[in-house]
């Protein structure tokens, strides 16, 4: 998960860094991190907390220079140290580095011990450092050439922004799998973010998104240079436009929320229902409910109010606590509900958590029938590529039929999007990353390697 976010060329582009970084707030509420480079020296700031609690205007201020990369970092399982924080800084040979990466390596721990193996020493349990060391470890003289060397060493999922004291370089992996977009601001300074949402706080006229495989350099005085590093071989994250991204994002040219509504219309083509209503599971399953709605010819109704002062569910550590939450952030509107056969919408199941405790929520208020239909096909399998998905024994599909996790969650019946149907929606256009879905571990990694949760 994580947001990236890089500013290039212009002097309060700390500022620019910390606005892009709110607006991605969604990507990441653990820590958070601005480094600037004033053509002398890296400044850095990170710390535990959201965007808005860690960076004030006196802290801003001390980040100077006319380019500032920065970081949102999701973390689950309890690591939530402040030095897993990104940007990830280091002096080396050539001067100074920061790093901030968003996805995750398939092969950290192979790299991790053949360079612990060498004498090196880490500081976290973060695969972004392994690409710190393997740039200070390069024998090239330039640094675009040791990023270039380093990348031959990494695997699975990432997109980068790499600082250093005068250049920025923006890299994304040939798959494609995380988004990354370029865009410029109003005095022709250039911004790279992991979603288009943060071009719009800080008005940035969208270019166009990093291309899988390429490399970017940012050079004062110059415009980007362009290198394509890898053949593109692109499978963009399905889960991405199922519940990550924020609705007003646009990935790869399809705007999330219409994605979202196209599922939904899916859904109900493929799973209809005998409902008087359909309620979305709020704010994750709106799009989605939307759709289904629309496609069954049935009013949509806000009838589970949500309390915005609890954060997401996944971000508590454990699962006592998570059940506890759903609660205290979900209430229904119980003269709406009661006597009517309800469809309720949610954008995806996991665990089953929240389905289980909402299902029970609409039985107490009096819903007749509680038809729970999900605008993903059934997660089996843990992403390796930057999702957090937990482990396979916690995914509670992995393990149940439709027909064991419908009886789990207590609902009249339950319904997923079919793979077939995600892929129709999504348009036929790419290879989808769906392997949460589908167990093709085609980037590296697989079910048992480890995941997102012990890194960034
Ligand atoms: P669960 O309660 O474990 O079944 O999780 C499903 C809920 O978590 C849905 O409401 C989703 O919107 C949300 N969700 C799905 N994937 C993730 C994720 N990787 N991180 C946080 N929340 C998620």
């Amino acid at each position: 998960m994580c947001a990236v976010v890089g500013v290039f060329g212009v002097e309060n582009a700390a500022q620019l860094a910390y606005y892009a970084l709110f607006a991605m707030q969604h990507r990441g509420q653990e820590s958070t991190g601005i480094s600037s480079a004033d053509g002398e020296r890296i400044h850095l700031i990170k710390k535990r907390g959201l965007v808005t609690d860690v960076f004030h205007k006196g802290r801003l201020k001390l980040l100077e220079g006319s380019c500032a990369i920065g970081h949102n970092r999701y973390s689950t399982a309890g690591k939530d140290s402040v030095l897993d924080a990104q940007p990830v800084f280091a002096k080396y040979k050539l001067g100074e580095i920061s790093v901030a990466h968003n996805g995750n390596l398939t092969n950290k721990y192979e790299v991790r011990d053949e360079l612990i193996e060498k004498g090196a020493i880490f500081q976290t349990g973060m695969d972004t450092e392994n690409i710190v060391h393997l740039i200070a470890k390069s024998s090239k003289d330039k640094l675009s050439d040791r990023i270039k060397d380093m990348l031959t060493k990494i695997e699975g999922a990432y997109c980068l922004v790499i600082q250093s004291r005068t250049k920025m370089f923006v890299v994304r992996d040939r798959y494609g799998i995380r988004p990354l977009s370029l865009g410029k601001l109003k005095n022709g300074a250039y911004i790279v973010a992991s979603e288009t949402c943060a071009f719009d706080l800080v008005e940035a006229e969208f270019i166009r998104d990093v291309k899988p495989g390429e490399m970017l350099t940012f050079r004062e005085g110059k415009e980007p240079k362009s290198e394509m590093i890898f053949e593109p071989d692109p499978h963009p994250c399905a889960f991405e436009y199922i519940y990550f991204a924020r609705p007003d994002s646009i990935i790869d040219g399809k705007t999330v929320y219409n994605m979202r509504l196209k599922m939904g219309e899916q859904l109900a083509k493929e799973t209809p229902a005998k409902i008087d209503l359909v309620l979305p599971v709020p704010d994750s399953g709106v799009a989605a409910a939307k759709g289904y709605a629309d496609g069954m010819g049935v009013p949509f109704e806000m009838g589970i109010v949500r309390n915005h002062y609890v954060g997401r569910t996944f971000i508590e550590p454990t699962q006592e606590i998570r059940d506890l939450k759903v609660k205290l952030k979900l209430s229904p509107i119980k003269d709406m509900i009661k006597g009517k056969s309800v469809a309720i919408v949610d954008d995806s199941l996991v665990r089953g958590t929240t389905s289980l405790q909402i299902v029970r929520m609409l039985k107490e208020a009096g819903a007749s029938e509680v038809h729970m239909r999900i605008a993903a096909p059934e997660i089996k399998f843990p992403c390796r590529y930057g999702i957090d998905t937990a482990s396979k024994k916690e995914l509670i599909s992995a393990g149940k039929t439709v027909e064991e996790v419908r009886a789990y969650i207590g609902a009249d019946s339950l319904g997923f999007l079919s793979v077939e149907g995600l892929k129709d929606s999504l348009g036929n256009d790419s290879q989808y990353s769906l392997v949460s879905f589908d167990g093709q571990y085609f980037a590296g990694g697989n079910e048992d390697s480890p995941g997102c949760s012990n890194y960034a």
